[in-house]
């Protein structure tokens, strides 16, 4: 747990004298709020079509520091995957504003833990009440920056608006313990204390929820944030931060350092480094997860790891093929695929086969509508870059070189670079890149099984563990195959689990802890052990 004096007493000093470049100017008593103005005509110039009319305060492009809008010596350029169409120029932020963020968090952490549970439960709720209020403006911020389709960012809004719900809910549930020891003149105590500054590191694929997923409860337990988002979509971490500040969440408990890709890795590093940090939360690929694993080994810092997967779909005989269906459209087609619990690889038993093949097909042609985000009917939006198009395509002509059969889909759609045609491949094989690489867009392999042994060991046959899914009317088939799914989560007979109330998370490389849920907030608390003896 981090420790204010130490910053009072010597590392006030310190700090200020090793950044000289930071644009804080900290008084007595912390660091001065000022909303300052919305960006002018020349930072927004270019908006696409879907941002024209939105309420101007929520388009931030500076960075949000210690409750002030800060601009960076550098900016860098957003844009709208699925026209290319540039949004807006965004604060660059390198090393020095990353430091300064750490710092203004810092200083916010040593009142903040001080508030008592029930105000930070009541901001929390504020601040939910104008997501809440918001919701059209910030889901069109999402589809604007992301591409994900209308529809589904309004989703994305509400999941991430009941995160903040949830845990101004459980701010007020935390409670220790009281143990009875061998030792009659004594009793121990068990404290639950907020860790202190937490580094929050954060993807592109869910702009909003996999923010307020980590700072709800970070929040909430008294910890302070600052918040690095994916390069690609900077937007919504920034209208979080203005409805914080709306919502009277005090400077510096909240805080927002955008940067390109370019900086990234030193910005990351100098957050997940700093002595002033003592926690490190992360959603994103297991590649980045491991760096900053080696970050927090070098300076023990506690960490939350949310990671890639490569979630096995398994439908067996006794499935009911309608809702199997139903389940792999949710699961798989989800923001084009570019989830992480996404199914991955299609396990279907010989006897029904057939018969799911031909209904999946049928159903993608029939429910999967590819368009930008913004049109009424799209399901399916761009990938985030060509980049992301570029992978499917490798995996799509990975598998047909090896003898996969196109269904229906197989090549980049003609609505331009970040589109790709919703594919289904069968007689696919374990051989093929498709089956153990995170595809991460619209492809959705068929593998053919035949017995349950066969199908477990396909679907553990990996490092990664996140999500799994499987389809059969089996009682004692379901008990056995949950069980001995090597996953984090499992939907049986659902292809939708993400839930505020259930613990998200995956084991072997697919991540450490849980977020959301009764469990959530524990990763941002740490157990004190008092013995109180003398009685
Ligand atoms: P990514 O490349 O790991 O990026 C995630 C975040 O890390 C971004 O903010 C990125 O910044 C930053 N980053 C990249 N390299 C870094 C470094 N060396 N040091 C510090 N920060 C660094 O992942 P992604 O491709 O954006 O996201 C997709 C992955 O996330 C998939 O594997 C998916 O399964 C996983 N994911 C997991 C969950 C979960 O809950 N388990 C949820 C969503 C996504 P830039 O944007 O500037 O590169």
């Amino acid at each position: 747990m981090a420790t204010c004096f130490w910053l009072r007493s010597c590392g006030a000093r310190r700090l200020g004298s090793t950044f000289p470049g930071c644009r804080l100017h900290p008084r007595a008593g912390g660091l001065v709020p000022a909303p300052g103005p919305a960006p002018g005509p020349a930072q927004l110039r270019g908006y696409a079509g879907g941002l024209a009319g939105l309420s101007a305060a929520l388009l931030r492009t500076d960075s949000f520091v210690g409750g002030r809008w800060l601009p960076a010596a550098a900016t860098f350029p957003v844009q709208d995957p699925a026209s290319g169409a540039a949004l807006g120029m965004v604060a660059d932020c390198g090393v020095s504003e990353a430091r300064a963020a750490v710092r203004a968090a810092y200083e916010a952490f040593c009142s903040w833990r001080e508030v008592s549970a029930k105000e930070r439960s009541s901001l929390l709720r504020k601040w939910y009440n104008l997501m809440i209020q918001n919701k059209d403006d910030l889901a069109r911020i999402i589809t604007a920056e992301s591409g994900k389709p209308l529809k589904e960012a309004h989703g994305e809004i509400f999941y991430s608006a009941f995160f903040l719900e949830w845990f101004s809910e459980e701010a007020r549930r935390v409670y220790g313990d009281i143990i009875y020891t061998p030792a009659k003149d004594k009793r121990a105590l068990v404290l639950k204390q907020p860790v202190g500054v937490a580094a929050v590191i954060t993807p592109w694929n869910f702009p909003s929820a996999m923010i307020t997923r980590k700072v709800g409860a970070a929040v909430a337990a008294g910890c302070t944030v600052v918040v690095k988002p994916a390069e690609d979509t900077p937007f919504s971490a920034l209208a979080l931060a203005e409805l914080a500040s709306q919502a009277g969440i005090p400077p510096g408990v909240y805080n927002v350092i955008p940067c390109s890709r370019k900086n990234a890795k030193e910005v990351g590093e100098a957050i997940c480094t700093d002595p002033l940090v003592s926690k490190i939360s992360f959603t994103g690929s297991t590649t980045t997860g491991k760096i900053l694993l080696h970050h927090a080994a070098n300076s023990v810092k506690r960490v939350s790891m949310e990671l890639g997967g490569l979630a096995p779909f398994i439908v067996f005989d006794s499935a009911n093929v309608d809702q199997a269906v139903a389940g792999a459209l949710a699961s798989k087609f989800r923001n084009t695929g570019q989830t992480c619990v996404c199914s991955n690889r299609f396990l279907v038993q010989r006897g029904i086969h057939d018969a799911f093949v031909k209904a999946f097909a049928e159903a993608m042609k029939k429910n999967l509508h590819v368009g930008n985000g913004f049109e009424e009917g799209t399901t399916q939006g761009p990938l985030i870059n060509e980049k992301a198009v570029e992978k499917v395509e490798k995996h799509v002509n990975d598998a047909v070189s090896k003898g996969a059969t196109i269904v229906t889909g197989g090549k980049r759609h003609h609505l331009g670079k970040n589109f790709f045609e919703p594919t289904l491949l069968s007689n696919v094989t374990q051989d093929m890149l498709c089956t153990h690489e995170e595809t991460f867009g619209p492809l959705a392999p068929v593998i053919k099984f035949d017995t349950e042994e066969e199908a477990i060991a396909i679907a553990n046959a990996t490092d990664v563990g996140l999500a799994g899914y499987f389809y059969s009317q089996d009682p004692a088939q379901i008990w056995r195959v949950a069980e001995q799914l090597e996953v984090g989560m499992v939907g049986v007979n659902e292809g939708l689990i993400s839930s505020v109330e259930c613990p998200f998370g995956g084991v072997k490389q697919s991540g450490l802890g849980r977020e959301g849920s009764k469990y959530g907030i524990d990763e941002y608390l740490e157990l004190k052990y008092v013995c109180y003896g003398g009685l």
